[in-house]
């Protein structure tokens, strides 16, 4: 394909389908019998078309645009002294093509509005408030559906170390700043097409890594791991850091909360082990 779907000239030139269509359209009615062309009805269907693209503003001009095409065949084939009947189905024409243009640009677009405030709605319900993060909803959708599909991946829990003193220490607004600032580091070391970052409760988090490498997700975390111990927030001026525990296993087809069970077992296990440190498991 010359034009890959998504570039702009594929837009244009699926845009332009309907232009094509006007074209056409207006070059053959005169050819097929002018008024009683039998093609006539098409000109409903291209008006609908191009108020998919072009909404209700397309949908009228077109339907202009129509009309005049229309009456010019028709007064140019049409003698002077028609019977009224042949004035009435002209009109009656017209009527009709501004109609199919005003009312399904009206349809268009409410169906279009309906469309995009579902999206906001179901976007928000799959959302953490505080993070942005994708919820613990999302989390247990996301992992059932990789589960179902049997691909690889790994589960990680990780966990903060020791924040409810960071709460006690720097007040429950400065906690939720941690927490943001976290998730904002943990979705940025994760791109989209290596796995997902979900806020799965409190100040637990869990990624999802799409992979059946292990060295990658070893090396990914201890990026991660570092990043967070690096990253220094201020409260009133005074500086502070924090770390965290990471529990990370691959998935073995097991049912999603024994998978859960399995990382947060391990995610214990580093927070036994002193915190501050990555527990897999063992391998096999
Ligand atoms: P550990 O190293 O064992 O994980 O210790 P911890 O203090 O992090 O663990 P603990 O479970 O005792 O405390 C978690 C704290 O996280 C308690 C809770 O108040 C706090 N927390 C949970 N959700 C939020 C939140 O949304 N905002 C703030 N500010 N704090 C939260
Ligand atoms: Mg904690
Ligand atoms: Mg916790």
């Amino acid at each position: 394909r010359k034009f890959p779907e998504g570039s702009n000239m594929y837009t244009l030139m699926t845009k332009c389908g309907p232009l094509f269509d006007f074209i056409s359209f207006s070059a053959l009615v005169p050819l097929t019998g002018g008024i009683e062309s039998p093609l006539f009805p098409v000109a409903y269907l291209i008006i609908l078309h191009i108020t998919v693209y072009w909404r209700l503003l397309g949908g009228v001009i077109s339907a202009f645009l129509f009309v005049l095409t229309y009456s010019l065949i028709f007064f140019v084939q049409v003698p002077d002294a028609a019977a009224a009947d042949t004035y009435v189905m002209y009109a009656s024409r017209v009527i009709f093509l501004l109609m199919i243009g005003g009312l399904g640009g009206i349809i268009v677009s409410r169906e279009r509005k309906h469309h995009t405030e579902k999206n906001v709605l179901a976007e928000a319900a799959n959302r953490d408030y505080l993070t942005n993060l994708l919820n613990h909803r999302s989390f247990q959708e996301c992992l059932r559906k990789d589960l179902e599909r049997g691909t690889d991946f790994y589960l990680v829990l990780t966990d903060i170390d020791k924040f409810k003193a960071v709460n006690d220490k720097y007040g429950h607004v400065m906690g939720d700043e941690v927490l943001r600032e976290i998730g904002a580091i943990l979705s940025a070391m994760v791109p989209a097409k290596q796995g997902r970052v979900f806020r799965y409760g409190g100040e637990e988090f869990a990624l999802i890594l799409h992979t059946d490498n292990q060295e990658e997700v070893d090396k990914l975390l201890i990026q991660v791991k570092q990043a967070v111990a690096d990253h220094v927030f201020y409260s009133n001026g005074e500086a502070f850091s924090v770390t965290m525990s990471f529990g990370s296993c691959r998935q073995n087809g097991e049912a999603p909360d024994q998978l859960v069970k399995k990382a947060d077992k391990l995610l214990y296990a580093a927070k036994n082990m002193g915190r501050n440190r990555i527990v897999y498991a063992p391998a096999g």
